[in-house]
């Protein structure tokens, strides 16, 4: 009831009487144990108590292609009979070359070398490592800041974190771990941006002009880099950027020799309708490196990625012959065969383009059942990646108090009747996050896109 529910948003704060023998798992709650998943197939999680859900937002934005996909289990299966570990910072692995040459060869945008790790979070803090190094090796070594984005998330290491916005998760760590070199710029964020007397170019210009005058402020030939996530997604609810923002700000890294690196851990990996997402944001656009995650290994296996560009590349190797930074885990075997064989059944069965035509489905779905209703503010996003943002106010925009109260009721409300949606988080810019994500699996039928509307539509309107 409410008292749970307080709980839940105020996060611990009191005296909770928990049998510390109850599991030996450290758990994110420690006032509480998580249900257990029994199993999962397609697009449905059961859990041990008979409980079972389709699974609209696949986990975090993870199980692209759902769960159990028997190709996928038998890539992994048939290179657990070659080689499941090696040392990856010394050898290689046909697997992961085969991988990186899926991802990569003929890429138009001149990324040129993948290098693979285990999450989204390690891929960030891979990419802050080759940004850095690289400016070292071309003889800049008084590049330090970085230029981020509000609303923006970028991971839970202690250098994705300085980057991100995340406010809840940077609040016990903000004065001992986390970087201090990092200053924030307005999300493109059209629903409370926006002016109205303004045009989507115009919207656009004011974003690029703030970051030119922040880069002017930290000083352009001492900035490293600019952080992005083209499709803002956990802290921010799916926001899109206005037409030509990427395009103006690509204009301006250049002019500054500042690095772009966009984060696509949680909207790459075709989720958008293209491979990268990026991709649709108009000629001339590209980033200097791209992480990925999720997605990439589909929840098969822990996968990450950084993808660099061959001038980044270049420049490294202008100074040195090593890039400093390795994990043990990197590259690893069984997760490049997972990834892998995700690619292969997203070309094989033309799932980024459904991701386009579902998400246009999906678009007006949501639009024509809860569009229209009272707490519904904002509906947004790309593909099949989707943000309903809640208010108390339409009119008026105002936020509920306290935040995220009613993205918990539809959370809980939805779960009960046997759909999973992802709820929001709080942000820098003090706009609390309040509301729910939609990232169903590429390849969910279009029954269980129907039945993914009704019950959403449902349990809002028990909530309402
Ligand atoms: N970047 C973005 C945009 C994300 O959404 C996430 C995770 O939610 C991360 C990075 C961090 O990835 P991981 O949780 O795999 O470390």
């Amino acid at each position: 009831g409410e008292a749970q529910e307080e709980k839940k948003i105020s996060s611990v704060n009191g005296n909770f009487d928990i049998d510390l023998d109850a599991s030996h798992v450290l758990h994110n709650s420690l006032v509480s144990i998580p249900l257990t998943v029994a199993s999962a197939s397609g697009s449905y999680v059961t859990f041990s108590n008979g409980h079972r859900v389709l699974d609209a937002c696949t986990g975090a934005a993870v199980a692209i292609i759902g769960h159990g996909d028997p190709d996928v289990q038998a890539a992994i299966q048939e290179q657990m009979t070659k080689v499941c570990y090696t040392h990856t910072v010394a050898f290689t692995t046909p697997v992961a070359e085969a991988l990186a040459n899926d991802i990569l060869e003929g890429n138009p945008h001149g990324l040129c070398r993948a290098f693979f790790v285990s999450s989204g979070s390690e891929a960030m803090d891979t990419a802050l490592k080759l940004a850095r190094q690289f400016y070292v090796e071309i003889g800049q070594p008084q590049r330090r800041s970085l230029v981020a984005r509000q609303r923006a998330y970028h991971g839970n290491t202690v250098g994705a974190l300085s980057v991100s916005s995340h406010v809840a998760r940077r609040a016990p760590f903000k004065d001992a771990l986390i970087l201090t070199n990092v200053s924030y710029v307005s999300a493109t964020y059209a629903y409370r941006g926006q002016l109205e007397e303004e045009t989507e170019e115009d919207y656009s210009a004011r974003l690029v002009k703030e970051l030119n005058e922040e880069f002017q402020a930290v000083g352009p030939t001492t900035v490293m880099a600019f952080v992005a996530e083209p499709v803002g997604g956990a802290t921010a609810g799916c926001i899109t950027a206005p037409r030509g923002y990427y395009q103006g700000v690509r204009q301006l890294c250049d002019k500054y020799g500042i690095l772009l690196i966009l984060d696509e851990v949680m909207c790459g990996s075709g989720r958008t309708g293209t491979y990268f997402a990026f991709e649709q944001e108009g000629p001339g656009v590209y980033p200097d490196l791209i992480t990925l995650g999720k997605g990439l290994g589909g929840g098969y296996a822990p996968m990450g990625a950084v993808l660099a560009h061959k001038k980044v590349i270049r420049g490294l190797q202008s100074g040195t012959s090593y890039f400093v930074h390795s994990h043990t885990y990197q590259a690893h075997a069984l997760s490049c065969a997972a990834a892998l064989a995700v690619q292969k059944v997203l070309r094989r069965d033309g799932l980024v383009a459904r991701c386009a035509t579902k998400g246009r489905w999906l678009e007006k779905a949501l639009n024509s059942t809860i569009g229209e209703c009272k707490y519904v503010g904002n509906i947004r996003g790309k593909g099949l990646f989707w943000g309903i943002e809640f208010v108390k106010d339409r009119a008026t925009k105002e936020p509920f108090e306290p935040a995220l109260r009613f993205t918990w009721r539809m959370v809980d409300e939805t779960f009960r009747r046997g759909l999973s949606i992802y709820p929001g988080a709080g942000t820098a810019d003090g706009i609390r996050g309040d509301h729910v994500l939609i990232a169903p699996p590429y390849n969910a039928s279009d029954e269980e896109f129907e039945e993914m509307i009704r019950l959403l539509s449902e349990a809002y309107g028990t909530v309402e």
